[in-house]
């Protein structure tokens, strides 16, 4: 769908420089997605994996996030073969709700209400990233958590739009249950992609 060379806005990375490539494609349907123009995969051009990684390599850092959409609705074996190849770091952002493919150096799962992860995947994740929408969101983030690694980061993330009223409950949350963090879109802050 695109990439771009920015710095990672979420989660464990946050403020890295990082080049994103966003695959088109998704079939999770999250009523509050804000990338509704990635669902249909044919609305975007088709590019070789040595286009994308020659782009990629045009920059000098070296931390490659995959992002969609959803990523895994395609087999990324080739494409992170590729990437590691001319040195990348390879970093997904999956809701785990297709099989896993690709070799990956960070595993960013942000499961959705929508599409439930494949339970194979969750002992994978070195992120567990829970978008909260709303109260109930809290007991439906630990139900996640009680099935990763025990060295999973957790993260919880408020819902972009109910931000400023959910802030509040997340930082009063983590307060109370400090094996999370508080992750923001800092790149919508910032006002970088
Ligand atoms: S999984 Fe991501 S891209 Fe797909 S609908 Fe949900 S937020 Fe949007």
């Amino acid at each position: 769908m695109e990439s771009f060379y920015t710095i990672q806005g979420e989660g464990y990375y946050q403020g890295k420089a990082a080049y994103f490539i966003r695959l088109g494609g998704c079939d999770v349907g999250c009523v509050w997605c804000d990338v509704k123009d990635s669902w249909d995969a044919s609305r975007h051009p088709q590019q070789s994996i040595d286009e994308i990684v020659s782009a990629a390599a045009a920059y000098p850092g070296r931390m490659a996030v995959i992002t969609g959409g959803e990523p895994l609705m395609h087999n990324l074996d080739t494409l992170t073969a590729a990437l590691h190849e001319a040195g990348f770091q390879t970093n997904i952002e999956t809701s785990g709700s297709s099989p896993l493919s690709g070799e990956w150096d960070w595993i960013c799962l942000s499961p959705k209400k929508f599409k439930f992860p494949l339970p194979e995947i969750l002992p994978l994740a070195h992120e567990l990233k829970v978008v909260i929408f709303n109260k109930s969101d809290f007991a439906w983030a630990e139900k996640y958590a009680a099935q990763v690694s025990p060295t999973c980061k957790l993260y919880l993330a408020p819902e972009w739009d109910k931000s400023k009223e959910m802030t509040p409950l997340l930082i009063e949350y983590i307060k109370e249950n400090p094996q999370w963090e508080l992750s923001l879109q800092i790149h919508k802050y910032i006002n970088v992609p």
